[in-house]
């Protein structure tokens, strides 16, 4: 099998290529270093071994003991990922790996990514190249005391004219920037520092060559040097929700959509998983009732009020013609949209995304009466049923699912707690969550999907900041975008 030398990117995982996922996607092993973003390694099928060999306490991993390894597992006939930071082959050993794989005989791609020294520049807003300012730009390492004081001739970089991106230089700043000098670029030439570039931990900070040794700065950063590093075309940091850490407090398997959009918008995700979605307590035995009902034509109705109950009860039908002249409810779009990746249309999705929202746009049942399929969670509200049975529906309520509690490291709660905000998107994640956060501190900021979910926090006794205006992930979203825009 074949051993992939994938760039990873430089931070964001959004910068993954679409190559470097099509092969995470069916590794059998991935080896990576031990800043690896976990998104990334979720992308790997669950079964496959994940293989950290980044510094650990007792020191880095030696690049022999990992070219060892992936000889090894690729010998094996497995299929390997390498998974590294920014581009493989840019100062990072990636050729290393390369040599010892072609010396063993073992077969290996490269799939290029993309490098810190073009990208962090621009999440910073710096183009490395610009017409009138640069015509060229060279990358340059400034880690070794080698690399400062014999193998880079500093005078001549300063003499050619382009930019000039460093990596690993932030110890050495002072000196890299004392040679340029010498090398006759001016003090005030512009330097662009950017630690943690492309993540929302971003901080660049404007400065000039005479000053760059005496900046605070810590590692891993990037440094532009040259007159593009005057431009600030910034756009990151600039993001609505750029910086902030956000407690997003849902299943996992629900956790990623809503994860997704706040990285989009600059955050940092914190995924405390307070509840879990297990089986129904019956392990479905109601469920394969219901849908040997629905099969049989028993139901006029079959309305979902959770996204959650689409595929316990879609997975056990045959296919959609079990429906036959069944019509469809949905909640809200989130529920709709889990009926759509089935084939299935909703007939019917309330203006308000509520159980109450539901109600009112349901119509009577007919003179000789007529049944509703309700499969949903074990404890749910009786708001829906109820109205239904008042307005001469008979109601089959099933159990489709169960929410039960998550169980969170200390850790990622200690991180939780000391986050800028928190989302709930269900009352049962308010109470889990006050549970398992067992008397730590609430993030500042609270945001809630709902009025419903809204209630279940202030009984609990937390002060709510704000309640999404369309009860959608979405208008949870705007909800946050509107507390920070308003206090930054
Ligand atoms: N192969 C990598 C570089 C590895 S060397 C690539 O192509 O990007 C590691 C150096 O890259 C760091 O010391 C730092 O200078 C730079 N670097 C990597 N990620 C960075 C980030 N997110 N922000 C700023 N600099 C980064």
């Amino acid at each position: 099998m074949t051993v992939y030398l994938v760039g990873a990117g430089p931070g964001d995982p959004g910068l993954l290529t679409v190559r470097g996922s099509d092969v995470l996607r069916r590794a059998d092993v991935v080896v990576h270093d031990r800043l690896a973003d976990p998104v990334l390694l979720d992308l790997a099928p669950e079964a496959a071994e994940r293989i950290d060999v980044g510094k650990n306490p007792g020191g880095p991993v030696d690049q022999e003991a990992i070219n060892d390894l992936l000889v090894t597992h690729g010998h094996a006939g497995r299929l390997v990922v390498r998974l590294k930071g920014g581009d493989p082959f840019v100062f990072g050993r990636g050729g290393e790996e390369a040599l010892a794989l072609a010396a063993a005989g073992v077969r290996f791609e490269v799939v290029p990514g993309v490098t810190s020294a073009v990208a962090v520049p621009a999440y910073a807003g710096v183009p490395v190249t610009h017409r009138g300012l640069s015509t060229s730009f060279t990358v340059v390492t400034g880690h070794s005391r080698a690399s400062v004081d014999r193998d880079t001739n500093w005078e001549a970089l300063a003499q050619a004219g382009g930019t000039i991106v460093v990596l690993m230089g932030v110890a050495h700043r002072g000196e890299i920037a004392t040679r340029l000098m010498a090398g006759g670029l001016g003090p005030a030439t512009p330097v662009a520092a950017v630690h943690w570039g492309s993540r929302p931990e971003q901080l660049s900070i404007r400065t000039t060559l005479a000053a760059l040794g005496e900046i605070p700065l810590a590692p891993p950063a990037t440094l532009v040097i040259g007159p593009v590093a005057g431009l600030d075309l910034g756009w990151y940091e600039q993001l609505p929700l750029f910086g902030k850490r956000v407690v997003v407090t849902r299943a996992r398997e629900q956790a990623s959509t809503l994860s997704a959009s706040l990285r989009n918008l600059g955050a940092r995700p914190i995924e405390v998983p307070v509840i879990r979605i297990d089986k129904p307590a019956d392990r479905g035995a109601d469920l394969d009732r219901a849908a040997a009902g629905l099969r049989n034509g028993d139901y006029q109705w079959v309305a979902f009020t959770s996204a959650n109950a689409v595929k316990p009860f879609l997975g056990r039908l045959h296919d959609a013609r079990d429906f036959g002249a069944a019509r469809l409810a949905a909640i809200g779009p989130g529920t709709a949209e889990a009926l759509a990746s089935w084939g299935l249309r909703a007939d019917l999705i309330p203006e308000r995304y509520v159980a109450e929202g539901l109600l009112d746009v349901f119509p009577d049942a007919p003179p000789g009466g007529g049944r509703v399929l309700i499969p949903r969670a074990a404890e749910a509200r009786d708001v829906l049923p109820r109205g239904l049975e008042a307005r001469g529906w008979r109601l089959d309520v099933v159990e489709a699912y169960r929410t039960v509690a998550g169980s969170p490291e200390p850790e990622v709660l200690d991180a939780a707690a000391a986050a800028d905000a928190i989302c709930f998107t269900a009352s049962s994640t308010v109470t889990r969550y006050l549970e398992l956060a067992a008397g730590r501190a609430l993030p500042p900021v609270v945001a809630c999907i709902g009025p419903v979910t809204e209630a279940t926090a202030l009984d609990a006794g937390i002060e709510v900041t704000a309640v999404a205006g369309e009860h959608t992930i979405d208008g949870l979203i705007d909800a946050l975008c509107g507390v920070f825009s308003d206090r930054p």
